[in-house]
């Protein structure tokens, strides 16, 4: 699949589709009349009414379906809960700088820009097709003048698309070599790049009035505040074991240059789900039996390291059991999340679940994988699935001492053979007066084996050494008067254990977009008349109310109508202006109206009126009553066109244009 089509198999033309998006006000840059600011988009009505809507079926399919605790918390967010989380040093992206224009780059972005380049005037040249990796093709947003290189050896050409297979697997050092193997220059200057330097994503504020520095910043994911609420939430939660939460909201990242619309934003909605689940026992899930034979498109890590980008599709039953995917957990929410995407309307043959290479993953990650959206723009990912492990919980807890844990009381009490150590304080205190408590502690963090060699010590020689940072010269030694170390058995009857993290994390954003491209369509002989096919329940209005003209006799029909179906729930709007019906079906065709109601003079007679399907254009004719609950149990997901077109009797007569 080189190039984007719509679901009729025409080339998709992003300049149209686009057009009709900002015509239409679906979206539209932020502060345009100061010029715009990049990476910030307004929506507007249709734009909005979509946005809740997708909202609303993420909530209902997982909030609702899985029982999980929604929490909305703050987007502004102290420095010392992102630098425990990592994000202060490591939440960054790799830039280069083109010294002569000062123009900057994202690295990885670059390199796949220009190699793109070279691939395609290579296969111009060659007058063949070659498989170039789409993912990365969409990533080009710029004209790159690189125009030297045309004809390639082939194994260039096989370097190249390994390269960009692995692309996002490279570091700043390595994109750095990349950068000078290739010959790759300024694009607009010719000049040598400045080597890499990270790019920290993240929008730093300064919270209250007497912070004399920055002491904050805007949250870069909405997965902080989750956890830090996650000992409130277990408590809520009547300390059972596992539970999710999730949160809909802004998140912020100061991308080094967004481009590609909605793909790559600064300011986006993200909707994200904590599942905490017991490491112990393989992360299973109880609700795993009812997936376990759904398929999936995956591409896995040992695929694209080998520098292709082929898929295979495999049940995620099978792919856990072979280890491809690392646990049922994390399984069973890849399933839920084709399921969601599924039902907004996005093309089943555009999305693929791509696995994280091994540097891609952050160290403490178990497993990654992102649900990809085929565009125009490539591969584009919309949903990223990982599991984090313990890292966030131990963390926090760590740095604040808050017991991020379950406990548990055992189902059978487990006796723990163990070194105990004790101390004798009468003595310890006097001895050592203000370092006391730290020579505690360090008996205190000691690990089991070295409890062991040290009671062997003690015996040996009847005293031991201990490493004790910061009192004395760092060495502290104990005699057999001050401290005896034991084998004993304990009996525990709490297991207390942190729990591990499975993250789904959506982009709303980018989930809009792409589903807005697989949806885009024109009428066959009619470029100009554009199509969003929007299943009803994701699409901004329901039912578009068209008077077949401006007679007064239709007012009162309008008038009953749409405050019936707003009673009923369904969304509807009038368009009673003085265009051709066929126009004004066309007008909201562009908007995705998945429905029509059209009211003429039979309408006065004997009040029936005529539906039309937005696809098919086809139209049924029956009394108002049996069409108001025809739409209803359309737009609720009850009955299809299909079966709604076979029970009520068809309407032939013309669309008038
Ligand atoms: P990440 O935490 O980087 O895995 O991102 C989670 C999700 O947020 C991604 O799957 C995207 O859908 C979305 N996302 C990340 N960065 C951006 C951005 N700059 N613009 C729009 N959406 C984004």
């Amino acid at each position: 699949m080189a190039e984007a089509t719509t679901k009729k198999g025409q080339p998709l033309d992003r300049g149209v589709l686009e057009s009709v998006l900002r015509r239409r006000l679906f979206y539209t840059p932020s502060f345009e009349i100061y010029g715009g600011e990049r990476g910030l988009f307004d929506y507007g009505p249709p734009g909005c009414a979509l946005q809740a809507n997708v909202v609303d079926l993420w909530r209902k399919h997982f909030v609702l379906e899985e029982d999980m605790l929604e929490v909305d918390c703050t987007m502004l967010t102290p420095e010392a809960v992102l630098k425990t989380s990592g994000h202060v040093d490591k939440f960054a992206d790799w830039m280069c700088k083109d010294p002569k224009s000062g123009e900057i780059f994202r690295a990885d972005h670059l390199v796949e820009q220009v190699l793109e380049a070279r691939l395609k005037a290579d296969k111009d040249a060659r007058g063949m097709t070659i498989e170039v990796d789409e993912a990365k093709e969409a990533k080009k947003k710029r004209k790159i003048k690189d125009t030297k290189i045309e004809k390639l050896d082939d194994a260039v050409v096989q370097e190249y698309e390994e390269t960009l297979a692995k692309i996002d697997n490279y570091g700043g050092d390595e994109l750095g070599d990349l950068i000078k193997r290739f010959n790759i220059k300024g694009p607009s200057t010719g000049a040598e790049l400045d080597p890499p330097k990270a790019f920290n994503l993240m929008f730093q504020t300064q919270i209250g009035p007497s912070a004399d520095r920055p002491n904050g910043y805007l949250r870069p994911e909405t997965a902080q505040g989750q956890f830090l609420n996650f000992q409130k939430l277990l408590e809520f939660n009547q300390q059972s074991m596992p539970f999710a939460s999730a949160s809909i909201g802004k998140s912020f990242r100061n991308e080094i240059s967004p481009r590609s619309g909605l793909l790559r934003v600064r300011e986006f909605l993200m909707a994200e789900i904590e599942h905490f689940v017991d490491p112990e026992g393989g992360k299973k899930h109880p609700r795993f039996e009812d997936v376990k034979e759904t398929k999936l498109t995956l591409l896995n890590r040992k695929v694209q390291l080998s520098g292709s980008t082929k898929t295979e599709v495999v049940s995620i039953g099978d792919a856990v059991s072979t280890g491809l995917v690392d646990n049922e957990t994390l399984g069973y929410f890849l399933v839920r999340i084709q399921e969601f995407l599924l039902k907004l309307g996005v093309d089943p043959t555009k999305l693929r679940f791509r696995q994280h290479m091994a540097n891609e993953m952050a160290h403490y990650a178990a497993d990654c994988w992102d649900a990809e959206l085929f565009t125009t723009y490539g591969w584009i990912e919309c949903v990223g699935c990982a599991d984090r492990s313990a890292y966030d919980l131990t963390v926090h807890m760590n740095k604040t001492g808050a017991p991020l844990v379950v406990r548990q009381t055992r189902a059978e009490p487990l006796v723990i053979e163990e070194y105990q150590v004790d101390l004798d304080r009468k003595k310890l205190g006097p001895k050592f007066r203000k370092d006391a408590k730290a020579v505690e502690n360090a008996v205190e963090a000691l690990s089991q084996e070295l409890r062991e060699k040290l009671s062997l010590d003690l015996e040996k020689s009847g005293k031991i050494e201990l490493q004790t940072p910061g009192v004395g010269t760092g060495t502290t030694e104990l005699g057999s008067d001050l401290v005896k170390i034991e084998k004993r058995k304990r009996t525990d009857y709490v297991r207390e254990y942190t729990p591990n993290v499975i993250e789904p994390s959506f982009g709303i954003g980018r989930i809009l977009y792409s589903l807005m491209e697989h949806v885009f369509w024109t009428r066959a002989g009619d470029e100009a008349r554009g199509v969003l096919s929007f299943p009803p329940m994701v699409a901004p209005t329901k039912v578009l109310l068209v008077p077949l003209s401006s007679h007064p006799d239709f007012k009162p029909f309008v008038k009953k109508l749409t405050s019936r179906l707003r009673r009923v729930g369904v969304p509807n709007k009038v368009d009673d202006s003085s265009a051709s019906i066929g126009k004004r079906y066309a007008r909201n065709d562009e908007l995705g109206t998945p429905f029509g109601i059209t009211i003429d003079f039979q309408t006065i007679k004997d009040d029936s009126l005529t539906l039309r399907e937005r696809d098919s254009t086809k139209q049924v004719r029956a009394s108002e009553d049996d069409i108001i609950a025809a739409v209803k149990s359309l737009v609720d997901g009850e009955e299809t066109w299909e079966q709604v077109s076979k029970r009520l009797p068809a309407f032939e007569g013309q669309e008038v244009d």
